[in-house]
């Protein structure tokens, strides 16, 4: 099934405000809970895929690569999270606060992961930026970044060797506590236990009890070859620590490849402007490029070559992603009129400009022709 444009799955603007994505995405979400419709895979569907462009276009910088790139901007290192409904590799911890806002409790269904995806460790960005060059050889790169790693002397309890986590007396362990608001019953995180169902009662001196510890990580990562700029490539599991069980996050790296002098980049093709004389464009010459692997082409340029003509190399692009072909180098010859020209280059030129005729400058010819009709008419 193709993937429906996101802002037609919630039916606005591209313009369309936060709050204008929030109040469409809230009016699909009511309609199309799973709780409202047990057992209505259209409508199971239909809040899913809600819910992935909501979850999308309310992040300011996932919604700017959407913007960009379209769905595949998530391609990438993503969908490979079955869980709910494939958000594109974003856990669906993500979108907790808003089902909290949205529903409170519908009555269970579907929530009893509450728990441990509360206890998630965050995701991490790292943005990375690196040359054409090295976005065409691929690289191993290391990068430092300060996240969260489990607490070695309480191995993530939080609790001091020898003394284990007492139940939460205020939630009775579960975790939650309901409370009436409206005609909703509304489930809300135990302020005490913060959701965690326990209490540290002899917290672990080198975590204060978190079970976590703030520290600089130091991760080697292989930038595939043919990366392009908005690239996200995720490294499951290398965010921040989850708390008290609670999985790590991830770590999405956002590529981002420098601008080159020389070569433009469109998409696995590249391209420039190669000036030539006008003498070599008249004559005909052998013309030597260079290629973005560091190397050297020959072009023969053929007598008579127009400012403006394209020619292709073929494979001499950029690298298809994650496949062994490449795409092609276009060159485009720019002849430049000469200028500041000596006495002698002047005396001959004249001396050209004497013996030109029709069929050495056709367009001129063909321009004067259509100027004598248009006079006669
Ligand atoms: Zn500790
Ligand atoms: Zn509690």
């Amino acid at each position: 099934m193709a993937k429906r444009d996101y802002y037609d799955v919630l039916g606005v603007s591209k313009n369309a405000t936060p709050d204008q994505l929030k109040s469409a995405y809230r009016k699909l979400a009511v309609k199309y809970h799973p709780d409202k419709n047990p057992g209505d895979k259209v409508a199971e569907d239909k809040f899913k895929e809600a819910s992935e462009a909501y979850g999308i276009l309310s992040d300011k910088s996932k919604k700017e690569n959407y913007d960009n790139f379209g769905h595949a901007a998530f391609e990438n290192g993503g969908g490979s999270r079955g869980g709910f409904g494939g958000f594109g590799g974003f856990s669906s911890s993500d979108f907790s606060d808003i089902f909290e806002d949205f529903f409170g409790d519908f009555g269970g269904g579907g929530r009893s992961s509450k728990r441990s995806s509360n206890n998630r460790g965050s995701d991490l960005r790292y943005d990375l930026s690196i040359s054409l060059e090295e976005a065409y050889s691929g690289k191993k790169q290391n990068i430092q970044f300060s996240t969260s790693e489990k607490c070695i002397t309480c191995k993530g309890n939080g609790s001091k060797p020898g003394h284990t986590p007492e139940r939460c007396s205020y939630c009775g362990g579960n975790g939650r506590v309901r409370s009436n608001q409206g005609f909703f019953t509304v489930q809300q995180t135990c302020p005490q236990c913060a959701g965690a169902g326990e209490e540290i009662t002899n917290p672990c001196n080198d975590c204060n009890g978190q079970g976590n510890r703030q520290t600089s990580k130091k991760i080697s990562v292989t930038i595939p070859k043919g990366v392009d700029d908005g690239t996200r490539i995720r490294l499951a599991g290398k965010g921040e620590a989850g708390t008290r069980g609670g999985t790590s996050g991830d770590l999405y790296l956002f590529i981002n490849v420098e601008s080159h002098k020389l070569f433009k980049r469109s998409d696995v093709n590249l391209f420039f402007e190669f000036p030539i004389s006008v003498a070599d464009a008249a004559l005909g010459t052998t013309i030597e490029i260079p290629t973005i692997d560091g190397g050297k082409a020959k072009i023969k340029i053929p007598e008579g070559t127009q400012n403006g003509k394209q020619f292709r190399l073929k494979g001499k692009g950029m690298p298809f992603m994650r496949r062994g072909d490449f795409g092609d180098l276009y060159i485009q010859v720019k002849t430049e009129i000469p200028m500041s020209l000596n006495k002698e280059q002047k005396e001959l030129l004249e001396k050209f400009r004497k013996i030109e005729n029709e069929r050495s400058n056709p367009s001129i010819k063909k321009f004067f022709q259509k100027a004598k009709d248009f006079w006669n008419n």
